[in-house]
């Protein structure tokens, strides 16, 4: 995950470092830096020069930059699903973290209560250095029924000195007492022109466009499939390659991801059949006979399948079974 805030977030960052208000909760529908935000914001309330607070980012040489650089700041806590701490680098809560470590259990992709019930403790402490404490917390939909309300618990009582930065992906979904504690900044969509720019400067040159269609106009998203390692050809071909029941093009992928990917081919040759506009790949891509009761009954496995793709299935049998249902969706409706 890249750490460079987009260029249009960093005014955000100024107007939320400099605020007073006590709980922020950012909002966007999907991945829209809302991490690299909500971090940046964290730094900068933290950091012991003015400036540098107010322009929204650490100054990188004080002494709160430093130890916010090495993950290890006594007056920061950033809670995160585990498999998200573990992929990021920020540590887990300790009982947590002797756990994973000792393979008892999976890392979880919720936010659990162990970690939330270590705020209440963090939030008791007196700040170690001039500025608040800061608590950053993403996203809180993958908060699970206990730990929200643990949260809610830490959010009507504070203690001392304790500023919130919650995020969201998906505003609609969390708990109306969570908001209403919460000052909401909703993020604005960047134009395409900024989004494709600000790609470039990451190094993705002539694939941003593709790759940014491919992300639903996500940029965040389009980085990261950038970094994974798509590019627009491969991307172009992929819709074809299921259709012809080409396992190798989806097998270097986590599970989910592959749910996902399958999800956005079923969604344009659906948009495609009835007559609308695809939105994750070219019209030229996809298979355009496919028949639309197949097709919508596909949708609905997807989508059931999404609901479990996180659990350790038998993956390369999974794959295969995932492919061949795909297949058999796709091909041309006079087919039987
Ligand atoms: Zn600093």
């Amino acid at each position: 995950m890249s750490s460079t805030l987009a260029d249009w977030l960093k005014p955000v960052s100024a107007s939320l470092s400099v605020s007073q208000a006590h709980a922020w909760l950012i909002a966007g529908s999907g991945a829209q830096g809302q991490l690299e935000l909500a971090l940046a914001v964290a730094k900068a309330s933290l950091c012991h020069d003015d400036a540098a607070r107010q322009s929204g980012q650490g100054c990188g040489a004080c002494p709160s930059c430093h130890q916010f650089d090495l993950k290890t700041h006594a007056d920061l806590k950033v809670i995160l699903p585990e498999v998200l701490g573990l992929e990021t680098g920020w540590p887990l809560e300790n009982a947590a973290a002797r756990d994973v470590e000792k393979k008892k259990r999976k890392p979880s992709s919720e936010i659990r209560i162990d970690a939330v019930r270590e705020l209440l403790a963090f939030c008791q402490l007196t700040p170690s250095g001039p500025r608040d404490k800061v608590v950053v917390l993403h996203p809180c939909e993958r908060l699970n029924t206990a730990s929200a309300n643990a949260l809610l618990k830490t959010l009507e009582e504070p203690g001392e000195r304790t500023r919130f930065i919650l995020t969201t992906q998906a505003e609609s979904r969390l708990l109306p007492t969570v908001k209403s504690r919460c000052l909401i900044h909703r993020l604005a969509v960047p134009s395409p022109d900024q989004t494709l720019s600000w790609l470039q400067a990451q190094g993705v040159e002539h694939d941003a466009a593709a790759l940014l269609r491919a992300a639903g106009g996500q940029p965040e998203a389009a980085l990261a499939l950038h970094q994974a390692g798509w590019n627009a050809q491969r991307w172009s071909g992929l819709p074809k390659a299921i259709r012809a029941g080409d396992v190798q093009a989806l097998s270097d992928l986590p599970m989910p991801e592959v749910v996902g990917l399958l999800q956005k081919i079923c969604h344009d040759t659906l948009a495609l059949v009835h007559g609308g506009e695809p939105r994750f790949f070219a019209p030229q891509d996809l298979p355009t006979k496919a028949h639309a009761w197949r097709l919508a009954q596909w949708a609905r496995a997807l989508n059931d399948t999404a609901r479990h793709a996180q659990h350790p299935y038998h993956a390369p049998l999974m794959l295969d079974a995932l492919v061949s249902q795909a297949q058999r969706a796709l091909q041309d409706s006079h087919v039987h």
